[in-house]
């Protein structure tokens, strides 16, 4: 070995047999082996979260484990392919938010002629001048035709102020009347 050219070996030699270098060698192995561990437990953890089923989680952290401290990133993107897509917290919500908008949509009312949508309160529907309530003369609320009295109120609705199905076509080709609808029917109950 000639004099002024250090010996590879011996610098590898000294650099792995420094202490320094072997304490942060051995932080390190003890570093991955944690996040091995802690990955293991994130995937039960995690499976736990999408899934009722009580054995799933316990396949997914011995999925990490399996792939032992050098290769379980590999088993990481596995398991993230394969895991439920939706967490239970997030399949939870989607049928609260599923439900409200079936509610939203039963909310609106339609009119029974022609099926174009009506407000709970209208007294005429505005596409098919279909009768859909009437005023109650004694309380001045809103009753259905089909009702025989109030109610609210328990006024008795004569039967033949009770407007007809057949009253729309007539209503239709005299639009004027619609306006003061309530104010006929009054007329109509007290003769
Ligand atoms: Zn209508
Ligand atoms: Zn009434």
């Amino acid at each position: 070995m000639p004099e002024g050219l250090p010996d590879p070996g011996k610098i590898w030699n000294d650099f792995i047999t420094n202490p320094l270098v072997q304490t942060a060698a051995t932080l390190i192995v003890i570093y991955v082996v944690l996040l091995w561990l802690g990955t293991a437990y994130w995937a039960f953890r995690d499976m736990q979260a999408r899934s009722e089923n009580p054995i799933l989680p316990y396949f997914a952290s011995a999925l990490i484990i399996f792939f032992t401290p050098l290769l379980f990133l590999f088993a990481v993107v596995l398991y993230m392919i394969v895991r439920p897509r939706e967490t239970l917290a997030e399949v939870y919500e989607r049928s609260l938010a599923e439900e409200s908008l079936l509610a939203e949509v039963e909310k609106n009312e339609l009119c029974p002629v022609c099926r174009e949508r009506v407000q709970s309160d209208w007294l005429v529907c505005p596409s098919c001048r279909t009768r859909l309530h009437r005023v109650c003369p004694s309380c001045n609320r809103l009753a259905d035709p089909e009702w025989p009295l109030c109610a609210y109120c328990g006024h008795e609705f004569p039967r033949a102020a009770r407007p007809p199905v057949s009253a729309a076509p007539r209503a239709a080709e005299r639009p004027s009347e619609l306006a003061p609808e309530p104010t006929g029917f009054r007329s109509a109950t007290n003769p």
